[in-house]
């Protein structure tokens, strides 16, 4: 006790000079989060405080838990290391901060045994922070991982800013462990017992490093430990609200406050209804006041770890988009315009400005950076938005006037006649084996099977229409099309920001299932399947044909032919609309691996972290600027799997594969087919005749089926 007390003279006479460095570096941290909320508070609402528990149960899966860390299983390694040892460092650091003032102070349940155990705990903690801030350091300086990278057209680099950061945390330790150590080394010195040391942690090495030295020197040593342990404990905490570190004090938030519901689009402003719509007089965001509350946190909340832009399918191409700088500019254009010392500066539209209008169309909405962030940063509505405010101001890319237009007058992008949408069902070949009903008067059937435009105008596409129908049928299902009354889905038109035709389009389309009086839905097309689930209301549940296929080989009313041609091998691209958007990843997989003698290999990228192949978004009638084709990657990646068959269940996706088998030259060594095309090929139809035989007989090629219906 006499020796505790002659140690915590050794800070006694810093005592008012502690006591001052606290108060001024809270007042300064207070001031600095406080400038840092105006612009939060200037931007537009966002209803993030429902389901508090589901909330929470977020907070400790994402932030305690670290969740998405080990998908980068070095940094994220790293990453957790990191934060374990911050959580157990911070009652250690509080309680240090307090010893200055209060030198004989001890955290309330931490003082005997129970503080020994928890000391020993911290010395670990703080020697592993300080081991995982020099491996950062020498990743940062020796391997260079891609993703750090800044390209030129952002700016300058943050390596010397993340290393200048990881030095300080390291000091941070080394500053904490000395502190330990002179304590220590005093009671030996002293033939006092002797506190207990992790042994091989850093306060024990400096300890046994320190044992000889004099009282006096200690003493020294304790104070200037201590006072650095100060000075950098408050600059980091004033320092990080300037960067990226800023992200320690507010991912926690940023994971609360995250969308629950990834699938659905931001409306286009909270708390204003589609009929309240007229009133609004601006729509989306053009500048940066713009944005919500949340997403300027979610600016802040980067930790610019890059892993968005490296699993960004447009970045890979060379698109002029890389969603960390989407980020990255939008957190240095407030930090300009909301300055923590100094006037607010005008603000500037931000298309034109901070990004570029062939930036913000490069996006195929495809959800990989949101799946990828650790803390879970949002991009989808951001883009969206700003897409809005590019259409509301009249900034429509050329290539896309005229599918607008036709979408408008005509309900489909290719300008088609409405009584020509159902042309692919009337095809003489089809008919003599499949009829399909147009369902124009109500209670006609149970299911709908809603087509879209591209697989009832596109030649190639309606393949896969007409194979849908054939399975539907064989499976019993009693199902219709609405025919001329379908318009577009208005998926893409949504994503492309044009809220007012979608709104038409929907509406439409809900009056016309309604009047069908159907009780499900069923599609091939997996934008209008996420449309008709997440963009629409009151409409019958819907599903993905492949659940339907996936089901119906369970229950055994669909079986196979074996594969006749051995050699193929068969990979399946997940498209981004069933997969990530909709977490459809193993009924397309049930379905390819119930086919006898099919061989099946999954590409280096898949599920979660699938490689969109470019069609989202209204793509297909917009290029962007790229170096290659996303669909060429994608073939090249089956190519490296050894795949020769690529199955996908999405049109979209069956247009660009197709087409980049042919940019790539690999035709002839790699083929793409629909899931629907492969099933509807090898399905053993029980009495292949039947159904032509009946025709004369029946209307519809539609089985009556209510008990497998219920
Ligand atoms: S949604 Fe896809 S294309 Fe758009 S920024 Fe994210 S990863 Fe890139
Ligand atoms: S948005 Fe998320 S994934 Fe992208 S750099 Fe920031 S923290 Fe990393």
């Amino acid at each position: 006790m006499q020796l505790a007390a002659q140690l915590a003279s050794f800070l006694v006479p810093g005592r008012a000079l502690f006591f001052l460095i606290h108060l001024i570096g809270i007042a300064c941290f207070s001031y600095i989060v406080a400038q840092r909320l105006v612009p939060l508070m200037r931007g537009e609402r966002d209803f993030r405080f429902d389901q508090p528990w589901v909330r929470l149960g977020r907070v400790l899966k994402y932030w305690l838990g670290q969740w998405k860390q080990p998908r980068y299983r070095a940094a994220g390694t790293l990453h957790i290391f990191i934060f374990a040892g911050f959580l157990v460092l911070a009652i250690r650091a509080f309680s240090v901060l307090i010893v200055g003032v209060s030198p004989n102070f001890v955290p309330p349940g931490l003082s005997g045994r129970a503080g020994d155990v928890y000391g020993v705990i911290t010395d670990y903690a703080a020697t592993i922070v300080f081991l995982c801030m020099l491996i950062a350091v020498i990743r940062r300086l020796v391997f260079k991982p891609a993703r750090y990278a800044v390209p030129a057209k952002y700016g300058k680099g943050h390596t010397a800013d993340a290393i200048f950061l990881l030095s300080l945390i390291a000091l941070l330790m080394l500053a904490d462990s000395f502190f330990t150590a002179a304590k220590a080394a005093a009671q030996v010195r002293q033939g006092q017992p002797v506190e207990v040391l992790a042994a091989l942690s850093l306060p024990w090495m400096i300890r046994n490093a320190l044992v000889s030295t004099s009282l006096p020197t200690l003493g020294r040593m304790y104070f200037g430990a201590y006072f650095v342990h100060e000075l950098t404990f408050y600059f980091l905490l004033c320092y990080r609200p300037f960067g990226i570190q800023f992200h320690v004090e507010t991912s926690l938030f940023n994971i609360y406050f995250a969308k629950l519901d990834r699938e659905i689009l931001k409306p286009v402003r909270w708390g204003i209804s589609d009929t309240q719509l007229d009133q609004v007089k601006s729509f989306g965001i053009k500048t940066f006041e713009d944005f919500t509350w949340k997403h300027m946190l979610d600016f802040y909340s980067c930790a610019d770890c890059g892993r968005c832009s490296d699993q960004c399918p447009a970045n890979a191409v060379g698109r002029p988009l890389s969603p960390r700088f989407i980020t990255i500019k939008a957190r240095d254009y407030s930090f300009a315009h909301y300055p923590v010392f100094g006037r607010e500066k005008k603000g500037t539209a931000l298309i034109g400005s901070i990004y570029s209008q062939d930036e913000i169309w490069s996006c195929t909405t495809c959800g990989a950076c949101e799946q990828e962030c650790p803390l879970l940063v949002e991009y989808i509505d951001k883009i969206v938005d700003l897409r809005r405010g590019m259409i509301d101001e009249g900034n429509v890319p050329q290539s896309l006037q005229k599918p607008l237009k036709a979408l408008e007058s005509r309900g489909n992008p290719y300008g088609k006649m409405e009584k020509k949408k159902a042309d692919w069902a009337s095809a003489t070949e089809f008919q003599q084996t499949c009829r399909v009903k147009t369902l124009d008067h109500p209670n006609g059937a149970e299911t709908l099977y809603f087509v879209d435009s591209i697989t009832s105008f596109d030649d190639r596409m309606q393949s896969i229409g007409r194979a849908t129908a054939k399975i539907l049928s064989h499976v019993g299902e009693n199902f219709g099309i609405l025919g001329a009354a379908e318009r577009d889905s208005g998926h893409e038109v949504r994503r492309f920001g044009e809220e007012t035709l979608f709104m038409a389009l929907r509406d439409h389309n809900v009056e016309a299932i309604k009047t069908s009086g159907v009780r499900r839905i069923v599609t091939a097309d997996p934008h209008a399947y996420n449309a008709l689930k997440h963009d629409y209301k009151d409409v019958p549940p819907v599903e993905h044909i492949s659940q339907v296929i996936a089901r119906e080989v369970e229950s055994g009313k669909i079986s196979f032919h074996p594969l006749e041609n051995k050699n193929d091998v068969y990979t399946y691209h997940d498209p981004c609309y069933l997969g990530r958007h909709n977490q459809i990843y193993d009924e397309p997989r049930d379905v390819l691996d119930a086919i006898p003698g099919l061989k099946r290999v999954e590409m280096s990228r898949c599920r979660d972290r699938s490689f969109c192949c470019g069609g989202g978004g209204l793509m297909l009638f917009y290029e962007p600027k790229e170096e290659q084709r996303m669909g060429v990657k994608r073939v090249r990646m089956a190519a490296e799997a050894g795949a020769s068959v690529i199955v996908t269940t999405c049109p979209f996706c069956m247009v660009n594969i197709e087409d980049a088998i042919k940019v790539a030259g690999m035709e002839g060594k790699m083929t793409v087919i629909d899931l629907t095309e492969l099933v509807d090929r090898q399905v053993i139809r029980e009495c292949p005749n039947a159904i032509e035989e009946r025709a004369g007989e029946i209307k519809e090629c539609v089985m009556a089926s209510s008990h497998i219906l219920k």
